[in-house]
């Protein structure tokens, strides 16, 4: 029986071996706690009967604990020493599938097809490098393909903000973005010390899911994503400020803005922190309808 990858010995002992070094600007802090991966695993009910993508494997210690429950697991890897490393740390697993890609590059639903039957639930589990958080959370979303679940391992004021209800410091343009499109909740928190090396900041689970309610439809979502991006522009400043600033102050605009804010029972002095989804989604089908 091979040990697990998850300890802090077994860990710098296969860097070592490989003359590897952690590479911060990959943002290359491993975990080494085999509990708190089983609670990752546990977070999204990944079962037998999933497909999974896991992003940036490392040496394995995460891929390993969703191989042992999943289907299939898809894992993309950007730094190419580490492919070597992972076909031996997981070679006794007959359901993983190491890529070296950068994840930001790969077409998801091509990727899907190629790899995946079609027949599974398909779940993305990953401790992210957290240089990239957003980005990568965007771009799942942008692919538009329906995952049963996404759960992943972010910095802490990134989960909160993901997170975040309307009225809170921490509700804003990419809270908006992300639950326009996902439930999202923070599942637990993970310190620093479970990690090798140690990173500065302490971390949290997050678990995007299918959306429970439908919102209201935009009439455009880039006219949706870009008014809300305007709104949060000066977060201290007003409503009324921020619209302004998006749509400019000449008279006739700000009559109709006055008029669609009205009509909409929104008092421009507010800040956009005030304002949940569907408020948002309104403003922009009625400043579309007024022609602004
Ligand atoms: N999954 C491992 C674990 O939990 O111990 C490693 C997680 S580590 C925080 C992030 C991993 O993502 C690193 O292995 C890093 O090389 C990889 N990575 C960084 N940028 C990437 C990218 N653009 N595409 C794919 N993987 C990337």
């Amino acid at each position: 029986e091979v040990p697990e990858i998850a300890t802090p010995l077994r860990t710098r002992a296969i860097m070592e071996t490989y003359g590897l070094n952690f590479k911060k600007s990959l943002g290359q802090n491993f975990l080494t706690d085999i509990n708190i991966l089983h609670k990752i695993v546990a977070a999204g009910n990944v079962s037998e009967n999933d497909d999974v993508i896991e992003i940036g494997p490392g040496i394995g210690a995460l891929t390993e604990q969703i191989a042992k429950v999943a289907h299939h697991v898809v894992a993309l890897e950007v730094d190419e020493r580490l492919i070597p490393v992972l076909s031996e740390t997981l070679a006794q697993y007959d359901n993983i599938t190491v890529i070296l890609q950068d994840i930001l590059k790969a077409n998801i639903a091509d990727l899907i097809e190629k790899n995946f039957d079609g027949n599974h639930p398909i779940k993305v589990v990953a401790n992210l490098p957290y240089y990239i958080t957003s980005p990568i959370i965007m771009h799942l979303l942008d692919s538009k393909i329906r995952f049963a679940a996404i759960v992943v391992m972010m910095q802490k004021e990134v989960a909160n903000r993901l997170s975040a209800e309307p009225g809170t410091k921490d509700y804003g343009a990419l809270t908006t973005r992300v639950q326009y499109q996902m439930e999202c909740h923070t599942s637990f928190i993970v310190p620093r010390t479970v990690f090798v090396p140690q990173p500065n900041v302490d971390s949290a689970i997050v678990v995007l899911e299918p959306l429970m309610k439908k919102h209201l439809e935009p009439y455009s979502e880039e006219d949706f994503f870009s008014l809300v991006k305007g709104c949060f522009a000066h977060r201290r400043k007003s409503l009324w400020n921020n619209l302004q600033g998006i749509f400019g102050k000449e008279p006739k605009t700000r009559e109709k803005m006055q008029n669609v804010l009205e009509e909409l029972q929104i008092s421009p002095q507010i800040r956009a922190e005030r304002l949940n989804i569907d408020e948002f989604i309104s403003l922009t089908n009625k400043l579309i309808e007024v022609k602004i």
